[in-house]
This record gives structure tokens, sequence and C-alpha cells, in this order.
């Protein structure tokens, strides 16, 4: 069996793992690349590989990171099928359509300002593309063995988000395993992830290998930051992920009016598709720790703005109020329109959700920076930016390690470090040297590893 590394290497974005045998080619994920341009270059290279050859694509989750590569695929030819759990195929039906409207706007509005150095950018994948991909998905339950040619594959529960699993892969005597992006054990919503049986061979992320999350309560942080804006009396923006964290958000912001440690308050998410989400999440509640009771609770304390008019509006709504839309690094999407409009007030609070990847928006808005580039235009920045930790739906390096320990993984058991930021990479590796006796590396682009 080989693994070829095709994205997610010493870098959060673009996973992409090709598995192959004597008889059968697979991707594990197939994300996008997003963050630095040169990263996002990669998106537009074609894969080195014969895509009419491929098997199947075995998908752990729904990021768009893991999942978003799948439509433009779909518009080179493949046809073949796309295996992952009911609950991903669920919310790709809203990340992947989503995706492909916002690269036609963001192709629209380059050109109509002539801001590419491209006479007519070409958005990678439109709407109707990735919706006709949406034909190729098909469910598998957790803990179900299946088999693809030689291989014979099981999901099992990663926590982070719903659907999301961990890849165990058995060919050839041999038994791989991919992380998937892993939860936490504590999550406010997700389960803890289970534990992997042993392996030869695992392919581990590594977003906070060089990062402890911060033990405070989120709870506490964000009452904090909402209460603060309130008495400037300004807006807070949060610039969030519509899967997922929105809903966290949305939950604990209703248990904290709840029990009156903030004001009741405008909720506004700025997201035609998180309200679907929400939809998704009270569908599968066998998945996650929240009650039908308290899932109602979540949807019903926040004002779903589904059309641009309702966006746009947004600016009319007497100050102060919430407004939650995405992108989360605030590398797109409607947050870009009231960070435009907002970013120079002072009374505006920016509140960051979760992970900034290196060269997004939101990460150098974070650093301190005095202005922000958005559609071509500098905005200069007097709002209070602010980021909360404690919400990551990934695992930390001692969560991992503790994951790892739990395990059956064996003495000298291979693992490649991937989905990981370059210093996260060299943290991880030194930590897992330090507390386990795994034989550990990290994972470099294209490499070709034979087991
Ligand atoms: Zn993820």
């Amino acid at each position: 069996m080989n693994i070829i590394f095709l994205g997610g290497t010493e870098t959060v974005t673009g996973s992409k793992y090709l598995v192959e045998t004597a008889n059968t080619k697979i991707l594990v994920d197939c994300g996008l690349y997003q963050g630095y341009k040169w990263l996002r270059e990669r998106n537009r290279e074609p894969l080195p590989l014969d895509i009419h050859q491929l098997d199947a694509i075995v998908l752990t989750h729904a990021h768009l990171d893991h999942s978003g590569f799948i439509p433009l695929l779909y518009k080179q030819g493949y046809r073949g099928p796309i295996y992952t759990h009911a609950a991903t195929s669920a919310l790709c039906s809203i990340l992947l359509p989503d995706s492909g409207h916002i690269q036609e706007e963001d192709a629209k509005f380059y050109q109509k300002h002539q801001l590419s150095k491209h006479q007519k950018p070409e958005p990678l994948y439109d709407k109707k593309t990735a919706e006709q991909s949406l034909t190729l998905f098909e469910n598998i339950e957790f803990d179900q063995t299946f088999t693809v040619g030689d291989l014979e594959i099981t999901f099992q529960y990663a926590g982070h988000i719903l659907g999301a699993a961990s890849v165990i892969i058995e060919a050839e005597g041999k038994r791989v395993g991919f992380s998937g992006d892993v939860g936490r054990p504590n999550d406010i919503f997700m389960r803890p992830p289970k534990a992997l049986p042993e392996l030869d061979l695992l392919m581990l992320e590594s977003t906070y290998g060089n990062r402890r999350h911060d033990q405070h309560d989120p709870y506490q942080q964000l009452a904090d930051v909402v209460n603060k804006t309130v008495s400037h009396g300004g807006t807070l923006l949060i610039p969030s992920f519509a899967v997922g964290r929105a809903q966290t958000l949305q939950y604990m912001l209703a248990i904290l009016m709840q029990e009156q440690r903030i004001p009741k308050l405008s909720v506004f998410i700025d997201s035609p598709m998180a309200i679907n989400v929400g939809d998704i999440y009270c569908h599968h509640h066998e998945l996650h720790r929240l009650t039908d009771e308290q899932c109602h609770l979540m949807c019903n304390v926040a004002t779903y703005t589904r059309s641009v008019d309702d966006s746009k509006a947004l600016s009319e709504v007497t100050m102060p109020h919430i407004i939650i839309a995405g992108s989360g690094m605030a590398t797109g999407g409607r947050i870009l329109h009231h960070l435009k409009r907002l970013l120079g007030d002072h009374r505006t609070t920016v509140l960051f959700s979760g992970y900034l990847a290196g060269g997004t928006r939101g990460a150098k808005m974070l650093k301190g920076e005095g202005s922000v580039k958005i559609h071509g235009q500098w905005i200069p920045i007097n709002a209070t930016i602010e980021v909360m930790h404690g919400l990551s739906g990934h695992a930390d390096y001692v969560d991992i390690e503790n994951w790892l320990h739990q395990s059956s993984l064996k003495k000298g058991t291979k693992i490649q470090l991937v989905h990981g930021d370059p210093d996260a990479l060299e943290a991880m590796k030194d930590h897992l040297n330090q507390t386990t006796n795994f034989t550990v590396e990290i994972a470099s682009y294209k490499k070709i590893l034979r087991l």
C-alpha cells in the first residue's frame, strides 16, 4: 500500500491523500487550499494522477479544507462514489454549493472592479457544478466496514463537527489510520473522539501542536466581550464558520441570556446556510450532547437573514447588537461587508471565534495591523479585535497525546504528522517524542510512503 500526500502537509488546508494498492486507488479527503496565495494557487494545479482511475473518494468530514475540492474533480470528469457519513453528506449539500456561489461572486466582483490580473477571472467551479457533485455521495455509518477494491474501510466517531470521522483502512496485511480532524474530550457540543485501534501507520492532525487551549471558561469570556461591547454601544461582529462554530455560539448566547449574564440582545445570523445547518444538528441529535429542548433553544435565539437585502438592512438596526456571519477567518462571505462598514468605528468589537490560518485577513487583523484590504480597498481598523480560544473544535497537543494513550497503538507505530502549520508540526513532533514511544515524522508535500 502506498500513501501519497497531496495536501494538508505543512499547512492546515488542502487535505488530500492518495491511497493505492496494486488494484485500487482512492483519495482520502479532497480539500481546498485556503490562506496564503501561493497555497491557493495549488488549487489550480492538476493533481498528479489520472482521476478516471480513482475508485472512490473517502471523506472524513464536511469542512471545505477537506471537501471543497470535490466539485473541481467533478468538473474534471470524476464520477465515482464519495463515501462519507450521512451528516457529512447533509452538511456538504449546504457547504459545497455555497463555496461555488462564493467563488462565482468573487470572480464577478474582481472582474467588475478590474482587480484581477487575469482578463476574465474564472471561478474554480460554480454553484451548479457543486450541486451536481452531490449526486456522487453515498452514506456510510460509523463502525460499519465497507469495501472498495482491495481496501476495507471503516469510519469511526471523531467528535470535531457533526459527522466527523477518523478513517481506518486495511489492505495487503497492513492497517493505516487517518485521524481526520480530532475533536476535544470536553467539547460543548460533540462527544469525545473514539480511541484508535492498533495501526501500522497513522496520519495525525496537528492543528494545535504548539498550543494548549485556553483553560478559562468560554462562557465567561463571551459574556465579558458582549457586555463590554454593550457598554460601548457598538456592534459585536463574530466571523464564524457556518458549520459547528455558529451553532455553538448561538447555544452559548442563548444560555447566557437565559442565565441573565448578558442582556437580551438581537442576534443576527447573517448566513443563508446556518439556519439549515441548525436543522441538521437537531436532526442528528444522536451524534452530539444536546437534548431536543437545548437544540430548540439554540435555534430560537437568533434572527436569520437569508437575502442580500436583509443583510444590507442590518446597517439600519439600532446598536448594540450581535452579527454572526461567515467566513470564520474573514477570507470571504458576508462578514466582509460588515467589516468594511464597521471596522473604522471604535465602538465595534470583532470577536474571532476560532483558528486563524497564517496569511488570512483574520490573522492580519489579530496581529494588530492598522488597516486591512477588503475587495481591493484599504479599511482602517479602529475596532477592538478579540479572539476566543476556548471554542476550538480541535484537540490540542495534550488532548491528542491522551487520545493516543487510550488507543491500541503499539510501541514504534509510525505516525506522519499532517494538518498543521510548520511550528505546530515541529512542536507536536517534539511533544510526542517525549511522551510516547511511537516513531513520529512530519509529512511533506507529494511524499510517497510505501508500506
Ligand atoms: Zn475540520
